[in-house]
């Protein structure tokens, strides 16, 4: 059996910070990583560029942070989005701030910030192994005593004084998190809050494929659950071959994917002219008449939407196609208007676990103490990242909880490690 004072489960974003604060303390950290490298998830993140943080001030900030803000307020203020990009800044990583107050390497690689983080833990003398997949955590009279792994095909263990599971979610189980640290936090008495996927894309009811790679800008999204409007967002939204995705379609995901999994309706309507009010579309429409007083819908739409819509808002508002206006009929013109102002999408699915941006739900809240990160269930044990049931909005903030939460719960692992050694010494 080898002996080391802390070990930290995964070495993603969550796990480097925590093996990185505590071994700052002195105390002697094993990071274990089933994958080949380091930080397989965050090379991915933000399409190759990496999305670090965003500079929003903790009011804002907080309104991204689900399902409950208050529990991430301390990790926050321990490593803050400031303190964040100081720390990279530190460990030789240029920042720049882009739209949206999001926070990239100023290089523009991911893989940057993962080289970055484990060139600090080298420096720190972490020892880090890959291929090294952790099975089990033993415990004894609430306490952890014994963590088994299998590296290259032999089993091994340690009996250190601390924990930190930081193994991730569900989501892109290729990058390596594919739910061990439920299995392991399970087993030892905390409650999961059952998980699905958020930040995922959303795909209509009858989907015209002809749609994918059609990008709608600043635009409005309307989200209902039932009859009930429950979300409204602006800003652009992609036409994949998932469905609906794109900073829009991604931010009400949650609440979408939710709604889906107990059954109700969902709808979005998008606002196809948002620049023009009712009124302006109306006066818009009016001008286009010849002098005949009339119109093809045919001719009409070309001139208000682009050309890659027209065709599928066509199939979908049958009544339509064909149609010819008349100046003399204005109330014809309503239902033109209402089509075009509330585009209106049934969801019936989404992308599910291998595709999702993030997991939403994980190890309970009411079984970890929010001001350091431990189990209230095992005295010697940690949780970092997106294991726990805490998960944001895009722009930056999820990769802010895995770094926060790991930051936490490696200077709270390695002050409770002190002073057991204190304690044993005295
Ligand atoms: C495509 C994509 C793009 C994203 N873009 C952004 C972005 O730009 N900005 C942002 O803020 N967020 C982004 N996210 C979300 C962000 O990447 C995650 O929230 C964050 O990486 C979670 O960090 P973590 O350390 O908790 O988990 P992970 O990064 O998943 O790390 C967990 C680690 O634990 C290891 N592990 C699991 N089980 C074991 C075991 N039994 N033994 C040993 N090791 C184990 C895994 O191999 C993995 O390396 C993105 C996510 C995806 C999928």
């Amino acid at each position: 059996m080898e002996n080391r004072e802390l070990v930290v489960i995964g070495a993603g974003a969550a796990g480097m910070l925590a093996a990185l604060s505590a071994a700052e303390e002195g105390v002697s950290v094993l990071l274990l990583e089933k994958m080949e490298k380091a930080g397989r998830k965050i090379r991915i993140t933000g399409k190759g560029r990496c999305n670090i943080t965003n500079t929003k001030n903790w009011d804002e900030f907080s309104k991204h942070i689900y399902p409950k803000n208050s529990f991430f307020k301390s990790a926050f203020y321990n490593l803050s989005n400031s303190k964040t990009i100081t720390l990279f800044e530190e460990i030789g990583l240029e920042t720049i701030i882009e739209r949206g107050d999001r926070v990239y390497p100023k290089s523009g690689q991911a893989k940057d910030v993962v080289d970055s983080l484990v060139n600090r833990l080298n420096a720190l003398g972490v020892e880090v192994r890959y291929n090294a997949r952790v099975t089990d955590i033993k415990s004894i009279d609430g306490s952890v005593t014994e963590l088994v792994w299998e590296e290259n095909g032999t089993r091994k263990s340690v009996s250190p004084k601390a924990v930190i599971v930081a193994t991730g979610g569900l989501s892109y189980p290729t990058t390596g998190s594919d739910g061990d640290g439920y299995k392991f936090a399970g087993n030892l008495g905390h409650n999961i809050v059952p998980c699905f996927p958020s930040l995922t894309a959303l795909m209509p009811k009858g989907y015209d494929s002809s749609l994918e790679s059609l990008v709608l800008k600043n635009v409005t999204l309307k989200l209902y659950i039932g009859k009930d409007a429950v979300q409204e967002e602006f800003g652009d939204i992609e036409f994949t071959n998932n469905g609906l995705e794109g900073p829009l379609g991604l931010r009400v995901s949650r609440k979408a994917v939710k709604a889906l999994l107990n059954g109700e309706k969902v709808f979005i309507t998008i606002d196809l002219k948002p620049a023009l009010s009712e009124v302006q579309l109306i006066n818009r429409i009016n001008r286009e008449f010849d002098a005949n007083g009339k119109i093809r819908i045919t001719d009409l739409l070309p001139r208000l939407l682009p050309k890659q819509l027209i065709e599928p808002f066509m199939k979908q508002n049958k009544l339509l196609s064909g149609k010819i206006l008349s100046s003399q009929l204005p109330g014809e013109i309503y239902p033109i208007i209402d089509s075009l102002k509330n585009w209106k999408l049934e969801i019936e699915s989404f992308t599910s676990f291998e595709r999702c941006v993030i997991t939403a739900g994980g190890v309970s809240i009411n079984d970890i103490v929010s001001k350091n990160m431990s189990s209230r269930i095992i005295k010697n044990l940690y949780f970092a990242g997106e294991v726990i049931d805490i998960d944001g909005d895009t722009g930056g903030y999820n990769l802010q909880i895995a770094f926060s939460t790991g930051y936490l719960a490696g200077k709270s692992a390695s002050h409770f490690i002190l002073k057991s050694n204190n304690t044993s010494s005295e």
